[in-house]
């Protein structure tokens, strides 16, 4: 049996994103087979499609945050979850190592995610371990589910777990419009800190507000990294939540307080960055490193999620056959949250 997806033969631009007809793939052992109904876009596709150097599938279907239904089970698994509308937690690990054992795939040697490695939801049918696969509330649309994982769970991580944010703190989330600083500004603001963003534009400024954001800075209208000193009395923010990189980093450590933590993620800018260690040990701060999360973390963000504490923000939703169009929306930026496919 054959399923359409949206795929690459070789790295390079959107151009060489291609609807095809492919062979549909097949649950194994332990595993499951789920009818995409909704597949969200993140920067790591674009990544993967340009060719960052990662071991993956060529040619390539990506697509890490899916949800939709499932449709077969393999072996050694429950044939009465066919039907269970669900959404998939695509971190892979080895599931052997002591990482793994304590559920922290994210620190497996050998850890992997749906979409980058293997072949993903772009697709109409996707094979996912069953045991990664959520059964998600019978009222939440599929669109809305597909946009929880790779931002919501990263989000998660950085500031509950890596920053250890506390109630009452000051936040500053840079580029603060794609999925993953949206989801900062919502949990942060969820855990009861102060927070600051930066974006561009009145309208995702607005936006932010609209979502509990205290204090925006247009960065093309303020140098936000002395504007966040004088909004908190000289002091700087105790957290600052960083994805861009090269651009935004010597501003981002700027901002910090003393004893203040810069929690990172990702570096579409540009990933190699300065870093004055005089700012390091004098003011005492820390850089910590972050990339998705573990399976407890995951599971604890998708209860807040389904208690209507956290609602996931989606900037669109487009056919999967627009899959390209997808992709050069998520490259220009001008999005406002998840770019959502449908197949
Ligand atoms: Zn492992």
């Amino acid at each position: 049996m054959t399923m359409r997806a949206a795929i690459f033969h070789e790295h390079g631009g959107p151009e060489v994103v291609r609807i095809e007809q492919v062979e549909r793939p097949r649950p194994g052992r332990g595993q499951v087979l789920v009818q995409v109904r909704a597949s969200a876009m993140n920067h790591l596709d674009l990544w993967v499609r340009r060719g960052m150097p990662i071991e993956t599938t060529m040619p390539h279907i990506g697509g890490s945050d899916v949800a939709g239904v499932i449709a077969e089970v393999g072996d050694e698994v429950d044939a009465g979850r066919v039907g269970e509308r669900v959404v998939i937690n695509p971190s892979l690990g080895c599931g052997r190592c002591r990482q793994c054992a304590r559920g922290e795939e994210s620190m497996c040697a050998r850890f992997r995610i749906l979409g980058e490695h293997t072949d993903g939801g772009f697709a109409e049918f996707v094979a996912a371990e069953a045991d990664h696969v959520y059964r998600i509330p019978d009222e939440m649309p599929f669109e809305e589910a597909a946009a929880i994982p790779v931002s919501y769970m990263t989000a998660w991580r950085a500031l509950v777990s890596r920053a250890a944010l506390r109630p009452g703190e000051d936040v500053l989330v840079i580029g603060a419009s794609g999925g993953t600083a949206l989801a900062a500004v919502q949990i942060a603001r969820l855990m009861g800190a102060r927070v600051f963003a930066v974006t561009k534009g009145a309208e995702k400024m607005e936006r932010l507000r609209e979502l509990g954001a205290d204090v925006v800075y247009d960065r093309a209208e303020t140098d936000w990294s002395k504007a966040v000193y004088k909004d908190t009395g000289k002091r700087g923010v105790d957290v600052v939540v960083e994805n861009v990189g090269a651009p935004t980093w010597v501003g981002s450590v700027r901002a910090l307080a003393s004893g203040g933590r810069l929690v990172t993620y990702g570096g579409t800018g540009g990933p190699k960055v300065e870093l004055d260690i005089r700012a390091v040990f004098w003011r005492q701060i820390q850089v910590i490193g972050t990339t998705m999360a573990s399976r407890g973390e995951f599971e604890d963000l998708l209860r807040v999620i389904f208690a209507g504490r956290l609602r996931p923000i989606v900037d669109s939703v487009m056919p999967l056959d627009d899959a390209r169009a997808a992709h050069e929306r998520l490259e220009a930026g001008g999005q406002f949250g998840k770019i959502v496919l449908v197949p």
